[in-house]
């Protein structure tokens, strides 16, 4: 069963970003200029810096938070977790960020406006990974991945089109397209934005939400792989990639209430092959006792299933601001 109704799908509010720097981005650094240091970019905010930890620092004005990490590769954006293409160097005011990282993660979020192409998103392709021969991961009490995302997926599908987007599948069954098939479906229906929903296997005692996007070129996964380092067609969506990352992370964390792992990198070949901004989101861990009961929960589902639709109406959101 699916019914959702409109009411249902709006008692979560949409997490979007404050609408503080909607003026024209004037301040894009080209790659080889190399990175950009945090006194400029609080005077660039207009935010105020300081030190709120042994290796953090803090740039905040009235909308937003940017907590980085000196000498490592996380920030968190009004308190949720982003890692970056390339560590950070140096520290204090003198501590820098990547130009890549600033132009293609950190502005495209704080300041989506200057980035977002004008035409609004009506066509999602939502992929439930895994399927047929392929069950995916499996918890201790045997619940198959396969199963859960496909029931997350129908369920944001309903809620989507809802609210009048046109919402495809690239499985509606126990099918396994291949994940070439998947990408290439969702050039076919020309998609708009791409959300493939997995969910993740680690120890027993490990737990949370993880949301992934497509590495930029250059740099190292986020799991720290040396290789492959070439830029792949979605490579071309970077900004969006990381503002639809960042959305989706932001509602799964806010709609499921569990632990947030970050947005982080990888070149997955369903992400890194879509043809329009894309993410995976991985909803929890299968192989946590506690995490496989909340899954295997109708209720709960529907909670990650409000994350992502959130998630997709706040991109939508924030493309009709910058218009
Ligand atoms: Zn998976």
């Amino acid at each position: 069963m699916y019914e959702i109704t409109r009411k249902s799908f709006l008692s979560t509010s949409v997490v979007v970003l404050a609408g503080c720097c909607s003026r024209a981005v004037e301040t894009v650094i080209e790659p080889a200029t190399g990175s950009v240091e945090l006194g400029y970019l609080a005077r660039l905010y207009s935010m105020q810096i300081s030190r709120i930890a042994e290796r953090k620092i803090r740039l905040q004005n009235q909308y937003n938070t940017l907590d980085v990490e000196e000498r490592g590769r996380r920030v968190w954006i009004n308190g949720i977790m982003v890692w970056l293409n390339f560590s950070t160097e140096g520290s204090g005011e003198k501590c820098k960020i990547s130009a890549a990282d600033f132009n293609k993660n950190i502005d495209p979020i704080l300041r989506s406006a200057g980035y977002l192409k004008r035409e609004m998103p009506r066509i999602i392709v939502l992929d439930p990974g895994h399927g047929g021969k392929d069950p995916g991961t499996r918890g201790p009490s045997k619940l198959q991945e396969k199963t859960v995302v496909l029931d997350i997926a129908k369920r944001t599908q309903k809620l989507l089109e809802s609210r009048g987007f046109t919402v495809y599948l690239t499985r509606t069954g126990d099918t396994y397209p291949e994940l070439s098939e998947r990408t290439a479906f969702a050039a076919r229906v020309k998609a708009d934005l791409f959300v493939s929903i997995h969910v993740n296997a680690a120890g027993a005692s490990v737990s949370g939400i993880e949301t992934f996007v497509t590495t930029v070129e250059g740099a190292r996964n986020t799991s720290g792989e040396e290789t492959d380092k070439e830029a792949y067609l979605n490579n071309r969506f970077d900004a969006s990639n990381s503002l639809l990352g960042y959305l989706l992370q932001n509602n799964l964390i806010k709609a499921a209430e569990r632990s947030d792992r970050g947005l982080k990198r990888a070149r997955y070949s369903v992400i890194r092959n879509a043809p329009c901004p894309a993410a995976l989101v991985e909803c929890g861990f299968l192989s946590n006792p506690s995490e496989e009961e909340l899954l295997n929960s109708a209720a709960y589902r529907h909670k990650l299933a409000v994350g992502i639709g959130n998630a997709v109406l706040g991109y939508s959101t924030l493309v009709k601001k910058a218009k």
